[in-house]
């Protein structure tokens, strides 16, 4: 037997029984003759004392570095000095035997919480970062989640059901993974982006009700929080209108809040439309927990002679409660703050509503107080609010504006990460027009069934149908979304046909899909939730990263692996692939 104990579940009531330990060495140091050794396994740290009595035992000791693995065996005794920080901190191992099992070169950065290594290292190393508490905790909370979310689904009649992963292109927009076929020569396999097409004939199937929680594979440039492999919660339901998909999965989002964070959201999560949520936060994944919604002023600032506002499509503005007092120099961050490139305004316009009532505005050269005031007064201002303007093309403006409205509500510490706003984004655009290609684009995918009271207009008024599409938002992340899907093979074929696919290329792409559809299809909708976000999100991390054991950088690179990695000539032949050399 390697141990009796693990290290992390020694108490006060243990002492005096002898134990046997395997782990890592955290860290040894000598004192006063004795010589202190941490030693670490996934389940906690054991305080290991080798006493200068038995000379040749704290010799043994004294050879132990870093991360070595070792056995020990010894008694539990009480601490004299005791550490209320850990589970196991009044006792300690009084040390009998050791044996090392195996030694360990120098780590290349501390195996501690608050490590000396930086992300690059520790991507490289990743088999190390993952001995951090702080890192295993995460995919502990991952598992966790992962189990109970399955438990939910089954115990509301769900079915696991795999589905393949060498396909052919799914509909969900971004660039798919290839995988060339040794088999077919010249002929790919595609990556799933989603197992979308898939759960759809589960439904033609009669399964009635689908998940699984699966990779999905989506070739996109990594912005921010992307990555190139990232698992969903994927799910599907028949006979099943919009209303029974959002109760359906508003309550294992409420289930796995209670479960993990024992937080009752005990009032229905609020609705809002697509419509209203690009016109109050310029984001059609709001973060709800703070106010500063946009009031437009457009109709107030026309007519005075100030171009910049006269010739903008929309005027709009955020107030920042309590920020008369922000100094010019605040005042400028925040305008080159919106004039980066990332987020791209020209420039931004403020008014200072000052305790005592006076107004400052850096556009009172164009405006009266009398006038500044109408503004302060549409927004709500009170006395010590700042009110911050951004103008230009209405769709572009809001987002701009949505940015700073996030910037400042940082500022402001109004992002509790602690704190969690959950709502629907509901009623959708169906589709997206693109001035580019100049065509229309599915805004989830083409298989999203439009709105019934709007279907009439499909033809006349394409760009204002809406969709019987929902997201899930949380904190301002799209936690999850989904559709009612068409179920009719006639509106599908207008649908591609809207969306300027031939009858061939249809056919070509989805032809499996639409045969199925002449088989009984059922209604049926359902939708798929990020689940690394879901996890990340509950855990009050940043990054998708940090939940995913083995994830990849900024590049698409796995740094641990090297991958991705030129292959060999002869597995180039086998598939009858030629690289061309870029010069
Ligand atoms: N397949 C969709 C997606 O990945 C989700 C859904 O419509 O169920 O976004």
């Amino acid at each position: 037997m390697y141990r009796t104990k693990t290290c992390g579940e020694l108490r006060l009531a243990d002492a005096g029984s002898k134990v046997t330990l395997a782990g890592w060495v955290q860290r040894s140091r000598k004192m006063g003759g004795m010589t202190f050794v941490d030693l670490r396994d996934r389940y906690g740290i054991t305080q290991i004392v080798f006493d200068q009595d038995n000379a040749a035992l704290c010799d043994e000791a004294n050879k132990l570095g870093r991360e070595f693995v070792v056995q020990i065996t010894g008694k539990v005794a009480e601490r004299t000095s005791k550490n209320p920080n850990i589970p196991t901190g009044e006792i300690e191992i009084l040390a009998e035997s050791i044996k090392i099992l195996n030694r360990s070169d120098v780590p290349p950065f501390t195996i501690e919480d608050n490590t000396d290594g930086g992300d690059d290292l520790r991507m490289k190393y990743r088999y190390l970062d993952l001995r951090r508490s702080c890192v295993r905790k995460n995919l502990e909370l991952r598992h966790k989640m992962a189990f109970e979310i399955r438990r939910y689904l089954d115990n509301h009649g769900f079915i696991e059901v795999e589905t393949p992963v060498l396909i052919k292109s799914t509909p969900e927009g971004a660039r798919d993974f290839v995988v060339p076929s040794r088999m077919n020569p010249g002929e790919f396999y595609a990556l799933p982006q989603s197992p979308q097409t898939f759960k759809q004939l589960l439904m033609v199937s009669g399964f009635d009700r689908y998940f699984q929680i699966v990779k999905c594979f989506r070739d996109e440039d990594l912005r921010a929080d992307r990555q190139p492999e990232f698992t969903q919660i994927d799910c599907e339901m028949s006979f099943v209108e919009q209303e029974d998909v959002l109760n359906m999965f508003e309550g294992l989002v409420k289930h796995i809040f209670k479960y993990v964070k024992d937080i009752d959201f005990t009032e229905p999560f609020p609705r809002m439309t697509w419509a209203d949520a690009m016109k109050l936060y310029g984001s059609d994944k709001p973060d709800t927990r703070f106010g500063m919604t946009f009031v437009e002023i457009k109709d107030l600032t026309t007519g005075a002679g100030f171009a910049v506002l006269d010739d903008a499509e929309y005027v709009g503005a955020i107030v920042a409660p309590g920020c008369a007092g922000y100094t010019r120099k605040q005042l400028d961050a925040l305008t080159d703050y919106v004039k980066r490139p990332q987020v791209g305004a020209k420039g931004m316009m403020w008014v200072k509503y000052e305790e005592d009532g006076s107004i400052k505005s850096s556009v009172s050269k164009f405006y009266s107080d009398e006038q500044l005031k109408k503004w302060l007064d549409r927004a709500q201002a009170k006395p010590g609010d700042l009110m911050l303007i951004l103008a230009g093309p209405t769709m572009k403006t809001r987002k701009q504006l949505c940015e700073l409205r996030l910037h400042v509500g940082s500022e402001l510490g109004l992002r509790d990460p602690q704190k969690f706003s959950c709502l629907w984004v509901i009623d959708f655009p169906l589709f997206e027009w693109d001035d580019e290609t100049q065509r229309y684009y599915a805004m989830h995918h083409p298989f999203t069934a439009p709105n019934p009271e709007d279907v009439d207009m499909l033809d006349s008024d394409t760009g204002a149908v809406r969709a019987t599409a929902y997201d899930m938002v949380v904190n301002g992340n799209e936690l999850g979304g989904g559709s009612i899907r068409i179920h009719d093979s006639e509106l599908q074929d207008k649908m591609f046909h809207l969306l300027g696919l031939s009858e061939e290329e249809a056919r070509y792409k989805f032809g499996f899909l639409m045969d199925a559809f002449k088989y009984g299809a059922p209604p049926h909708g359902g939708l798929a939730f990020g689940f690394d976000r879901f996890v990340s999100i509950l855990a009050g991390l940043d990054s998708i990263r940090d939940v995913i054991a083995f994830p990849k950088n900024n590049s698409g690179r796995d740094m641990m692996i090297d991958a991705p990695s030129a292959i060999d000539q002869s597995q180039l032949d086998e598939l009858k692939i030629d690289i061309v050399k870029e010069d």
